[in-house]
């Protein structure tokens, strides 16, 4: 390619709505421009970066039994409405109607339409494991979205998703899953950790999220410094492990756990509380209510959902009135704090879903990210251990430490949830019908590309990992009008093109203090400069960018210094 007719349009200003590294380099290097918030053109440089990782993804998916296929973005809203998704996903989902009134979601994920195709195209044991993937847009409008490509609300995600016949199926799937991932993100060039994670809203048992290590990134991770060690989780999960003891035993799990919508008179049942006015305030009984609390301050919630219907998988009853109950402390306000808060409201049934901080009111009767059924064993609270940096790793009891975490991908056991609710099942070996056990496994494309650029950059701008930088080389003629110059860039070129080399011949009538920089800024690995030294003594330099080695060669000996 041609500099003087690629699209690269490069900016000497960084762009004033950019915070973090990547979305600056991104815009001012010709990758991106913006067209809504959280809504990109991916430029020609951009498009050649995730097209290598999506084949780096795609190879590793491909090697574990993976097949690709391409499912719909616009879904319609009976395989939601059927999932209880349509109801819980909250505001995060982008809804639209057609000219005859139907509903239907621009897909956040694909739960719902790949196990609906399933259901309708499988039947027996002997087609499983089944894995399919897809490399394709999402959609989620995100509260904040920011950071440019690091969230986005229209972003490229690969989502493979297994069915297995049994637990013991997918937990060699997942096994499979997460060495791909290790794989996929050591291809790409990135310092990352896969760390144990929470299953946040998705539902399901087992996960982990792959982490990418960087100040930007908006999770954090707490790591074994023993490098013999493989412990890391992510704080929510660290904390989850931190419970203390607990004084008093938790309610029957299978009683809490019992699906269906609850009425406050049956919540206050669990609870062993009298039905009174204490527990309708405590659970408020209207979205109005809840809103005005939080206007009040009577909550540190930074993220609330209000939502119509009870997502029955995640309803759980560890709320303030439990902790109450456990830990002895008074009845009074001792809402869910925290992070991840998401109050769940159903008309005059309200439950609040905690999988943040909660406690009594009282000091040291706070509960970090309680999850009944995770935290709360058979009615107890499970023996679990303090885990934060500085503190003795629970598995080595090596020293922990801390460090920001941009969450690239995330495997997931999702079991049954979406089998059972959609109903997609399989005849067994003695002819049982069963329901599929699922797993999904998501990755970041776009998100990849820019947490990319926050581990690889200098002053100058990008540094990529030569296995995902656009191209390979650039070749800088340092004056395009000095035709013996031009000739041997030509030649170059073309031997170069030849070769299988990507390069770029930089012909554009600039400075060479110009074209230096803007080669910099986009970040080619090598650059060739073709000048002075090559008319005086037949030296051309090549200069690695992230080094700033610089080497003296002859024409011929380039190409295999390259290889
Ligand atoms: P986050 O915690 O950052 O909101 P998530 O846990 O909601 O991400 P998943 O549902 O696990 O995301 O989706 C799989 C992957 O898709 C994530 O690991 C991440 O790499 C990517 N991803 C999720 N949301 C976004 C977004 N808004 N913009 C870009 N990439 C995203
Ligand atoms: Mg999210
Ligand atoms: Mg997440
Ligand atoms: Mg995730």
């Amino acid at each position: 390619m041609r500099a003087s007719q690629l699209l690269i349009p490069t900016l000497r200003e960084t762009p004033a709505e950019a915070e973090v590294i990547s979305h600056k380099l991104l815009l001012r290097a010709g990758y991106i421009r913006r067209s809504a918030a959280g809504v990109y053109t991916y430029l020609p440089l951009a498009q050649r970066v995730l097209s290598k990782i999506k084949r780096i993804v795609r190879e590793e998916m491909d090697r574990q039994g993976g097949q690709e296929i391409l499912m719909p973005i616009m879904q319609p809203a009976e395989l939601w409405q059927e999932s209880g998704r349509w109801d819980v996903y909250g505001p995060e989902l982008f809804r639209l109607k057609d000219r005859h009134g139907r509903d239907f979601a621009l897909g956040p994920t694909h739960e719902e339409i790949i196990t609906a195709l399933v259901k309708s195209e499988l039947s027996s044991y002997k087609q499983l494991p089944l894995l399919l993937y897809q490399i394709q847009n999402k959609y989620r409008d995100e509260r904040r979205p920011r950071f440019g490509l690091l969230r986005g609300r229209e972003f490229i995600m690969k989502d493979l998703y297994s069915f297995d016949a049994d637990e013991a199926g997918l937990d060699i799937t997942y096994r499979k899953m997460y060495d791909a991932y290790v794989r996929i993100f050591q291809r790409c060039g990135l310092r990352f950790r896969p760390v144990e994670a929470d299953s946040g809203a998705i539902g399901g048992s087992d996960t982990h999220e792959f982490m990418v290590l960087a100040e930007s990134g908006e999770a954090l991770v707490v790591f074994c410094q023993n490098e013999n060690c493989s412990y890391a989780a992510n704080v929510e999960k660290a904390q989850s492990s931190e419970l203390p003891k607990p004084v008093a035993e938790l309610l029957p799990l299978e009683e809490a756990h019992t699906p269906g919508q609850k009425t406050i008179a049956q919540i206050s049942k669990y609870l062993g509380l009298p039905e009174s006015g204490l527990i309708k305030t405590l659970f408020y009984e209207t979205e109005s209510e809840v809103v005005a609390a939080l206007v009040r301050g009577d909550h540190d919630v930074n993220e609330i959902k209000l939502q119509r219907v009870i997502d029955c998988a995640r309803l759980e009853l560890a709320s303030e009135a439990i902790v109450t109950k456990l830990t002895g402390a008074p009845l009074g306000f001792a809402g869910p704090i925290g992070l991840k808060n998401v109050l769940v409201i159903a008309d005059y049934e309200v439950s609040v879903m905690v999988n943040a901080v909660t406690g009594a009111n009282k000091a040291d009767y706070h509960y970090k990210n309680v999850c009944p059924g995770r935290d709360f064993k058979a009615g107890k609270i499970a023996d679990i251990r303090f885990v934060k940096a500085g503190e003795p790793c629970p598995v080595c009891g090596g020293v922990l430490a801390e460090a920001k975490g941009i969450e690239v991908g995330q495997v997931f056991k999702l079991g049954d949830k979406y089998s059972k609710s959609l109903e997609a099942t399989f005849q067994d070996e003695n002819g049982k019908t069963r329901h599929y056990v699922m797993g999904c496994y998501g990755i970041g494309v776009s998100r990849t590309m820019a947490a990319a650029i926050e581990q690889h950059n200098d002053l100058n701008g990008i540094t990529w990992p030569a296995a995902i930088a656009p191209f390979h080389l650039v070749i800088v003629p340092v004056n395009v009008k000095d035709q013996a110059l031009m000739d041997i860039s030509e030649v170059l070129y073309r031997s170069f093109l030849e070769s299988g080399v990507e390069v770029v011949l930089d012909d554009r009538p600039e400075r060479p203090g110009v074209k230096f920089k803007d080669a910099d800024l986009v970040g080619y690995p090598l650059r060739l400069t073709v000048g002075k030294k090559f008319l005086e003594e037949g030296l051309l330099e090549l200069r690695e960018r992230r080094s700033g080695k610089t080497h003296f060669l002859k024409e011929e000996e380039i190409l295999s210094f390259i290889k």
